[in-house]
């Protein structure tokens, strides 16, 4: 199984990367996890919507599903697609999807010629092609799922989304080779009662109790990368930063990293102007 990470942002833009968006491949099965701002283009870039077999939404903030709208226009207009996307959405979606479709587009029923909707709920299982994926609930702002995947031989990633601090998700990942997580922010005390992000020591001591072969940290601010890989470094956890770029080759018990070079962070020409220690804007 090859896992090709698209993007590491969050919600707020930068320069260096997409936002969330990553690709799953076995046996000529490729399916896409979230679609942030910037993913369409990648999905592009490294094989054409046209040839994806599925697409997972892990939950309905912009940075995991508003490149949904570019996507749709990788499809003929006016005729059903000759094979649409199978898009699996979380409860609610086709009524998001519906109001996105409002918004964006001069049709209702926008998207419907282009993808065959699915609304998941937790825990079921769904086969596509030779990959096996069930969500599972995980607690963040909005209802939000992380994502099980098995490939053909059983070799397993777990994808956790957006989330706070989850032993649900430390013990799905026990056994599996990857377990992509999220690190959004400085300091997990800065977030509200409710925690729906990890800071980067909670999310590599959930690497650590997991037992993962390798994890990976995603939805980060760029500028953090290289505070990020050092605490990782540091960690004694088979744990690093992803990079837009960075391929996993996963095989049962085994897993091999190759991360594209990433130039030094180049600040933006503006100042943030949000509070540093706010965490609104950061889903
Ligand atoms: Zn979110
Ligand atoms: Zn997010």
């Amino acid at each position: 199984m090859r896992l090709t990470i698209l993007g590491t942002g969050s919600a707020r833009p930068v320069g260096d990367s997409a936002q969330s968006g990553m690709l799953v491949e076995a046996e000529g099965t490729v399916v896409l996890f979230d679609v942030g701002s910037g993913i369409a283009s990648q999905v592009e870039a490294h094989l054409g919507a046209v040839k994806l077999s599925a697409l997972f939404v892990g939950h309905f903030h912009a940075d995991h599903w508003i490149d949904i709208g570019p996507l749709r226009y990788r499809f003929p207009w006016g005729e059903p697609a000759p094979k649409q996307l199978p898009v699996y959405l979380p409860p609610g979606g086709r009524d998001k999807l519906e109001h996105l479709a409002a918004a964006i587009a001069e049709r209702p029923g926008f998207f419907e010629p282009a993808f065959a909707i699915t609304e998941y709920e937790s825990d079921q299982v769904f086969k596509v092609g030779s990959l096996t994926v069930t969500p599972h609930a995980v607690g963040h702002y909005v209802p939000a799922y992380s994502m099980d995947i098995v490939g053909p031989r059983g070799e397993r990633v777990v994808y956790a989304g957006d989330m706070g601090p989850s032993d649900m998700v430390v013990d799905l990942a026990r056994g599996a080779e990857v377990l992509i997580l999220e690190a959004t922010l400085e300091m997990g005390k800065t977030d509200d009662a409710r925690r729906g992000h990890l800071d980067t020591p909670e999310a590599i001591d959930h690497v650590r109790r997991s037992g993962v072969a390798q994890g990976i940290l995603v939805h980060y601010w760029s500028e953090r990368r290289d505070i990020i890989r050092e605490l990782c470094a540091t960690s004694g956890v088979p744990v690093a930063p992803g990079v837009p770029g960075m391929v996993l080759e996963v095989e049962p018990g085994a897993v091999r990293v190759d991360a594209p070079p990433m130039p030094a962070w180049v600040p933006p020409q503006s100042p943030v102007l949000a509070p540093a220690v706010s965490t609104d804007g950061l889903d």
